[in-house]
C-alpha cells in the first residue's frame, strides 16, 4: 500500500467509526489515526513530510466534521424579538392589568374632557396621519403661506390624490374642518357646534427638557350665532378654574394665527403661588395657550356662512398642563416608558 492508499483506507475506517460514536469529538482519539501517526517515524525521510501533512489533514477533516455536528446539535428555535412574551416558554404569563396605571397624560385627557363635556362640548379624536388640505388649506394657510414653516413636522414618501405628501399632524386644528362639517346640522337646529379634540401631535423638534417630537394638545371649537371674544375668554377661564380648583385671573394679548382673527395669547394668574414661583418664573402669570375668533375663511371651507355664524377656537398643550400641575421638569419623561416615572401617578 502506498501512502495515498493508506490514507484513503484509514479515512473509510474512520468514517464507519465516526458514525457509531456518541461524542463525535472522540474521533481524534481513534486507533486508526494513532496508527497513522505511529507510522510517520518509520518512513524514509523524503516521505515523512508529505505523509505527516496528509495525516494532519485527515485529522483536521474529522475535527471540522465534529465541530459542524456540534453547531447543528445546539441550534435552538429562533427567537422572535418582537413577541410580547417569551414564545419559547410553554405558557406565556402576561402582566396582570391590575398592576398597571393610567398614563398621566391619558388621565389628564379624561379630566379635561369631563370638564368640557359638562360645559356641553363633545370629545372627538384626531388622527396620526393627515393630508395637507386639512392641516393647512382648510385653516386659511394657502399653498406657499410662510406660516406653514412654523409647523415643521414629519411627512410620508407616499402622496395623496393631489400629489402631496401625507403628514403627521403638527396641531389638533387639523380636525377643525371635519368637526365643523360633522356637526353642521346643529346650526340648522339653532344649536352650537361645540367640540374638543384632545390628541397626539408631532413636530420636528430638537429634543430637550421643553421640546418633544410627540406631545398632546387639546383643541376647542365653538360656533353659533353671535359668538363673541367675551364668550371665548369666559369659557377658558371657567375651564381653568375648574381644572385648578380655584378662582383665577386671566388676560389676553394680541397674537397671530392664520386660522383665527383676531388671535390671542391667553395667560392666567399663576395657580401655584401668591408671590412668584419657579413655574411662573416669578412673574405671577403663565402664558398658556393660543386662541381667537375663527377666521371667516375657515368657516367658509366648512360651508358655514361667516355672515350668519361666528365662533372661537383654542389650542392648549396638555403635556405642559400636567408638567406644571405635577412639578415635572422634563417633557421627555412622558414618552420614555420609564416605570419609575410612570409609577408615581
Ligand atoms: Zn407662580
Amino acid at each position: 500500500m502506498n501512502t495515498t492508499e493508506r490514507i484513503d483506507h484509514a479515512r473509510a475506517a474512520l468514517l464507519t467509526r465516526y458514525e457509531a460514536l456518541e461524542n463525535k469529538n472522540d474521533i481524534v482519539k481513534a486507533p486508526e489515526l494513532k496508527e497513522l501517526f505511529g507510522l510517520i517515524p518509520t518512513l524514509q525521510p523524503d516521505e515523512r513530510a508529505s505523509f505527516g501533512q496528509a495525516v494532519n489533514q485527515l485529522t483536521q477533516e474529522f475535527k471540522d466534521k465534529a465541530a459542524g455536528e456540534k453547531i447543528v446539535a445546539e441550534e435552538l428555535p429562533a427567537i422572535d424579538v418582537t413577541a410580547p412574551f417569551d414564545v419559547n416558554s410553554k405558557s406565556p404569563v402576561l402582566l396582570p392589568s391590575e398592576n398597571g396605571t393610567v398614563h398621566p397624560l391619558m388621565r389628564e385627557i379624561e379630566i379635561i374632557s369631563d370638564i368640557f363635556n359638562r360645559m356641553g362640548f363633545v370629545t372627538e379624536e384626531s388622527r396620526e396621519i393627515d393630508d395637507q388640505y386639512h392641516m393647512f388649506e382648510t385653516l386659511n394657510f394657502p399653498k406657499g403661506h410662510p406660516a406653514r414653516d412654523d409647523y415643521d413636522t414629519f411627512m410620508t414618501v407616499e402622496t395623496d390624490k393631489d400629489g402631496e405628501s401625507l403628514i403627521a399632524p403638527a396641531h389638533t386644528s387639523t380636525m377643525q374642518n371635519r368637526v365643523l362639517k360633522k356637526y353642521i346640522a346643529n346650526l340648522e337646529r339653532d344649536e352650537p357646534i361645540a367640540a374638543i379634540v384632545p390628541d397626539r401631535v408631532f413636530r420636528n423638534e430638537d429634543l430637550d427638557a421643553r421640546h418633544e417630537h410627540t406631545f398632546y394638545q387639546v383643541e376647542g371649537v365653538y360656533v353659533a350665532k353671535g359668538v363673541t371674544v367675551g364668550m371665548l375668554i369666559a369659557t377658558l377661564q371657567k375651564f381653568l378654574e375648574e381644572y385648578y380648583g380655584k378662582s383665577l385671573e386671566v388676560r389676553v394679548n394680541p397674537f397671530y394665527f392664520p386660522f383665527t382673527e383676531p388671535s390671542f395669547e391667553f395667560a392666567l394668574s399663576c395657580p401655584f403661588c401668591e408671590a412668584g414661583c419657579a413655574v411662573c418664573s416669578g412673574s405671577r402669570w403663565i402664558e398658556l395657550l393660543g386662541c381667537g375668533m375663527i377666521h371667516p375663511n375657515v368657516l367658509r371651507s366648512a360651508n358655514i356662512d361667516p355672515n350668519v355664524y361666528t365662533g372661537f377656537a383654542f389650542g392648549c398643550g396638555i403635556d405642559r398642563l400636567v408638567m406644571m400641575k405635577a412639578g415635572i421638569e422634563d417633557v421627555r419623561h412622558f414618552e420614555s416608558g420609564k416605570l419609575d416615572f410612570l409609577r408615581q401617578f
